[in-house]
């Protein structure tokens, strides 16, 4: 007789699971270490936390958890709309940008389609594919970014979804606007480009873009924005996509009906108004990115010069060179983010925190490398 769970099918069975960066609760229970000198830099989280007008609305909302949270999500939505100008029905909200890309995948993917996306791309993009009985297709990275090109020879009729993260996680790079728009204008009609934005709002001034102008233009164009990373909800699980009306349309069909919850809905709708917030966020990230590449450059490491709230940094040689780094940074209180599953094995990831977290991961990095060389 045949097993249960022989019964799923075979694309579900092959999916690998997503690892999460371990929580400090985990580490701290598993070491033994003192949970107020733990420095968590390993999942791009903003190290301020939320800001005080999201806190205020989630307290306020609070009161009226008894109820359904606004299955449209009509004032969050309004917000949105007019911050781009664009109409509220072009607007998805998601439980987490994570959920956007998933509805994405969900409304065009199926046995037999494919989607296009690069080596060392955000790891949900081959899950969210996978979920859907379609094909993974690969780009090779150059220098550790997207190559367009590569991806226009890629698509083939079967293609119906691309996966672009500007700027990557975890590599941190990022394609300018000129390049972007280059390959839109070349990309056939119907494959639909997911453009994901999740770092946008650390951009520095000179390579900022509003890519949800272009919609109105490609109109299998979807952008896709988080709350999680720059404004701090990352707990609450709420983003959100702009395309066009009718893609919208495709996306809510394929939701749950009540995918985003009352507390994120109000922090959000609190965030977006946030400006001061976001602009310290911002500053805090330019200066620990700052930080951290001159202190990886004064340990004579390789690192990828990032446009994100992290730096992706090799290790050392050789196939355990980054988890050796990794436990005994961890062993030393500092937990990054090991990249093996991305096919970066002898690479750390690490997230910007406060000016003293980066402080301790750079004071903590030569001794945790030295367990290196004594291995
Ligand atoms: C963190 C991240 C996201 C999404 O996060 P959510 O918390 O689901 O909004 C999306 N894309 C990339 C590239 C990310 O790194």
């Amino acid at each position: 007789m045949q097993k249960l769970t022989d019964q799923a099918p075979e694309f579900i069975r092959a999916i690998a699971p997503y690892k999460a960066g371990k929580p400090v609760s985990d580490v701290v229970r598993e070491l033994g270490l003192d949970p107020n000198t733990v420095v968590k830099l390993a999942s791009n989280e903003n190290p301020l936390g939320l800001g005080e007008k999201a806190k205020a609305a989630i307290a306020q909302a609070a009161a009226d958890l008894g109820r359904y949270p606004d299955a449209n999500g009509f004032s969050l939505k309004a917000k949105l709309a007019n911050r781009h100008g664009v109409g509220s029905d072009q607007i998805t909200l998601g439980n987490g940008s994570n959920d956007v890309l998933e509805l994405a995948a969900k409304a065009f993917l199926t046995q037999g389609r494919n989607a296009v996306f690069s080596q060392y791309a955000f790891a949900v993009y081959p899950l969210a594919t996978q979920g859907c009985g379609a094909q993974s297709k690969v780009v090779p990275a150059v220098c550790y970014t997207h190559d367009l090109d590569g991806f226009l020879k890629t698509i083939d009729a079967n293609t119906r979804v691309v996966f672009i993260a500007n700027p990557n996680n975890p590599t941190g790079t990022f394609l300018p606007q000129d390049k972007l728009l280059a390959f839109l204008k070349q990309v056939p009609k119907q494959v639909l480009v997911v453009l994901d934005e999740a770092y946008n709002e650390f951009l520095q001034p000179q390579d900022q873009y509003d890519s949800t102008q272009w919609v109105g233009q490609f109109p299998n164009l979807l952008v896709s924005r988080s709350f999680s990373k720059a404004y701090g909800l990352a707990g609450l699980r709420v983003g959100y996509a702009v395309s066009s009306v009718e893609v919208a349309d495709l996306m809510n069909r394929v939701r749950q009906p009540f995918n985003v919850n009352s507390l994120a809905l109000a922090a959000a709708e609190a965030a977006v108004d946030d400006h001061e917030f976001l602009k310290q966020t911002y500053d805090v990230n330019l200066h620990g990115l700052e930080q951290i590449q001159a202190g990886l450059k004064a340990l004579n490491l390789e690192y990828v010069p990032s446009y994100g709230n992290f730096v992706l940094f090799k290790a050392g040689a050789g196939a355990d060179a980054g988890m050796k780094v990794f436990d005994a940074l961890q062993r030393l209180g500092v937990i990054v983010r090991p990249v093996n599953g991305y096919g970066l094995p002898e690479w750390l990831r690490v997230s910007i925190g406060l000016p003293h977290e980066n402080d301790a991961f750079l004071k903590a990095l030569p001794i945790a490398l030295a367990t290196l060389q004594a291995s």
